[in-house]
C-alpha cells in the first residue's frame, strides 16, 4: 500500500528543524474565513518531487484546531443553510470564473508538488471546474417531486435539503480536480463543509479555498484542516460531521468507510484501481496504440483511471512491439519542460515500491520488454523518475497485476478470447473503470453487458466521465452508495424531506377519529 504511515518522530523533528533553518514557507488552517498559522509542533515537509526541493511544510493540525473548524462549519450551517439556492447559484457563478482565470497559477503549483506536467495539470484543473460549472445549476438540481391530489385536497411533495457539515478526505494524484468534486457541490446543496486536502501537495487546494472566500463564500461555511491519520481519524468521529467524501486508496478507503459508517455517517468512498484494457484484433491499430501509451504512462500512471492492465486477444498481440517502440519515444523530465510527457512519481518511496513491482514481474517470470527503471534526467538527477516500463507475458498470479503499482508500467496479459478477457477483468477484485478496442458493435455491445466495473470505454481509453452523469466506480473501487458529482453527487449532500398535507376549502370535518392506518385512498 502506498498509505502514508507516521514517519517516526526524530526523523519529523529534524525535517521539520531544517526546513525552519531554510525560512520554507507554512501552509496555513483555514479556519473560519481566516488563514492562520497551526500551534502544533509536527510539521509534515512537501517535496518537489523534481528536484526533492522542499516546497512547503504542512501542519499536523492539532484537536482544538480540528475542533475550531467543525465548529466554525456548524456555526455557519445555521445560517447558510436557509440561503436560497439561487444565492448560492451566484456564488458557483463567481467560482467557475475565477477558478478558470486561476488556472495557469493553480497548474503550476500542482506542477511543482506533484510533479505532472503543466498540460496535465491544466486539465487536472479543468475537470474540476467542470463540477463547478454542474453546480451552477444548483436551483434546478435541487428541485423535488411532487403528486397532488393523492386522496381528497392532500398533496406529496419532497424537499431536498441539505445535511449538515460535511468533510472530504482528498489523495495526491489530482490536487484540484478531487478537492472540486467535493467542496463545491456540497456548499451549493446548503452544506458547510471541512476539508482535509492530501499532506503530500495542500497549496492546490489552498488556492481553491481563497478563490472560493473571493466568490463569497461566507467564513466558516468552508474550512480546511490539515494532517494525515489522526486528522482523517477525526473526520470519521466528530459528531457534527454527517457525510464524508473520500477519494484514495483502498486500505485508507476502507478504514474510512467503516470507521465513518459505524459512527453513523454517510460515506462515499472512490479508491484504488487496477483497470484494464482489450485490446481485439479487429480494433484500428493507430488509436489503440496511441490510446495504450497516452492512458499507461501518462500523469507517470498515477491516475486512478490509468490504464494500467492490457488484455491482448488473439492476434492483437503481435502489436506489442510497436507498443514498445512508441512507449520508449516519450520523453521523461520535470514537468515544468512543455517536452516532458513523463514527469516525476510523488516520492522516493513511491519510485522504491514501483521498481520493486517491476522486479517481483521479473521474478515471477513476467518478460521485461521495456525497462525505465534507470531513467536520468540531465539537471534533475534527485527527482523520483521512472520511465515507461512494460511487462508482457503477466499472469492473474503475480504480484505485478494483483497489485495496483500506480507508477508508468504498463502490464501485458494475453487470452484467446474476448469471453477470456472479460472472465479476466471479472476475476479480479477492482471494478474502476476498462476499455476495449473494437471496431465490431456487438463485441463492445457484449463486452460493457457482461464485465463488471463501473466505467467502461469503448474506444475510449479513459472513460472519466462528465459532470452530468457521476463518477461510478464499482467492487473494490467503490464503497458506498451514492457516487461522486452528476445525479448521485447531489443525492449524496442533501437528504429528502417529504411532506403530506391536507388542504380543505370547506370545514365540513364529520367528529369520528379514524384510529386505522391512513391509506389515503
Ligand atoms: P492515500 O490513501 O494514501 O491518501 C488519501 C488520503 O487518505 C490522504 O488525505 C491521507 O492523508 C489519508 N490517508 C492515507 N493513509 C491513511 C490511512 N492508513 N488511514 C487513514 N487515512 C489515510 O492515497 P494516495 O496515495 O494519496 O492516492 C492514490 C490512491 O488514490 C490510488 O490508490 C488511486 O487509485 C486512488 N484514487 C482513486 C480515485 C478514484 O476516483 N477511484 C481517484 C484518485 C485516486
Amino acid at each position: 500500500s502506498f498509505s502514508t504511515v507516521a514517519r517516526p518522530a526524530a526523523a519529523a523533528a529534524a525535517a521539520a528543524a531544517s526546513a525552519a533553518a531554510t525560512k520554507v514557507p507554512t501552509t496555513k488552517l483555514y479556519i473560519n474565513g481566516e488563514f492562520v498559522e497551526s500551534q502544533t509542533k509536527e510539521w509534515i515537509d512537501v517535496h518537489n518531487p523534481a528536484t526533492q526541493e522542499v516546497v512547503t511544510r504542512v501542519p499536523v493540525a492539532t484537536q482544538a484546531e480540528m475542533q475550531a473548524a467543525t465548529a466554525a462549519a456548524a456555526a455557519a450551517y445555521k445560517t447558510w443553510k436557509k440561503t436560497s439556492p439561487i444565492q448560492r447559484q451566484g456564488i458557483m457563478l463567481k467560482l467557475q470564473h475565477l477558478v478558470r482565470a486561476n488556472m495557469g497559477d493553480i497548474a503550476r503549483s500542482i506542477t511543482i508538488e506533484q510533479g505532472k506536467t503543466l498540460a496535465d495539470a491544466d486539465g487536472d484543473v479543468l475537470r474540476g471546474l467542470q463540477v463547478v460549472e454542474h453546480a451552477c445549476s444548483i436551483p434546478s438540481l435541487l428541485l423535488g417531486d411532487t403528486l397532488g391530489s393523492l386522496s381528497a385536497d392532500l398533496d406529496t411533495y419532497t424537499y431536498r435539503e441539505p445535511i449538515g457539515v460535511c468533510a472530504g478526505i482528498t489523495p495526491f494524484n489530482f490536487p484540484a480536480m478531487i478537492p472540486l468534486w467535493m467542496f463545491p457541490l456540497a456548499i451549493a446543496c446548503g452544506n458547510t463543509y471541512v476539508l482535509k486536502p492530501s499532506e503530500r501537495n495542500p497549496t492546490a487546494a489552498m488556492k481553491l479555498v481563497s478563490l472560493a472566500a473571493e466568490a463569497g463564500v461566507p467564513k466558516g461555511v468552508l474550512n480546511v484542516i490539515h494532517g494525515s491519520i489522526d486528522s482523517v481519524n477525526y473526520i470519521c468521529d466528530a459528531p457534527e460531521i454527517r457525510a464524508i467524501s473520500f477519494v484514495g486508496s483502498d486500505r485508507a478507503g476502507l478504514h474510512i468507510y467503516s470507521r465513518g459508517s459505524a459512527n453513523g455517517k454517510r460515506v462515499q468512498a472512490n479508491n484504488g484501481a487496477k483497470n484494464h484494457g482489450i485490446i481485439m484484433p479487429d480494433a484500428n491499430k493507430e488509436h489503440t496504440l496511441n490510446s495504450l501509451v497516452g492512458a499507461a504512462f501518462g500523469a507517470a500512471g498515477q491516475r486512478c483511471m490509468a490504464l494500467s492492465t492490457a488484455v491482448f486477444v488473439g492476434e492483437a498481440r503481435k502489436w506489442i512491439p510497436e507498443l514498445i517502440e512508441r512507449s520508449r519515444e516519450l520523453k521523461v523530465g520535470s514537468g515544468l519542460d512543455s517536452a516532458t510527457q513523463v514527469g516525476p512519481l510523488i516520492s522516493p518511496q513511491a519510485k522504491k515500491r514501483v521498481l520493486s513491482l517491476i522486479q517481483s514481474g521479473v521474478d515471477e517470470g513476467a518478460k521485461l520488454l521495456l525497462d525505465g527503471r534507470d531513467v536520468t534526467v540531465p539537471g534533475f538527477e534527485k527527482g523520483n523518475f521512472v520511465g515507461p516500463t512494460i511487462l508482457a507475458d503477466v499472469t492473474p498470479s503475480m504480484k505485478c497485476y494483483k497489485e495496483e503499482i500506480f507508477g508508468p508500467v504498463l502490464v501485458c496479459l494475453s487470452a484467446e478470447t474476448l469471453d477470456d478477457a472479460i472472465q479476466i477483468i471479472n476475476n479480479n477484485p477492482y471494478g474502476n473503470g476498462t476499455a476495449i478496442f473494437t471496431n465490431n458493435g456487438a463485441i463492445a455491445r457484449k463486452f460493457t453487458n457482461e464485465v463488471d466495473a463501473g466505467q467502461i470505454g469503448i474506444n475510449v481509453p479513459i472513460p472519466v466521465p462528465l459532470p452530468m452523469f457521476s463518477f461510478t466506480g464499482s467492487r473494490k473501487s467503490f464503497f458506498g452508495d451514492l457516487n461522486f458529482y452528476g445525479k448521485a453527487g447531489v443525492q449524496f449532500y442533501t437528504q429528502l424531506k417529504t411532506v403530506t398535507s391536507l388542504w380543505k376549502e370547506t370545514d365540513a370535518t364529520t367528529r369520528a377519529a379514524a384510529v386505522s392506518m391512513p391509506t389515503m385512498r
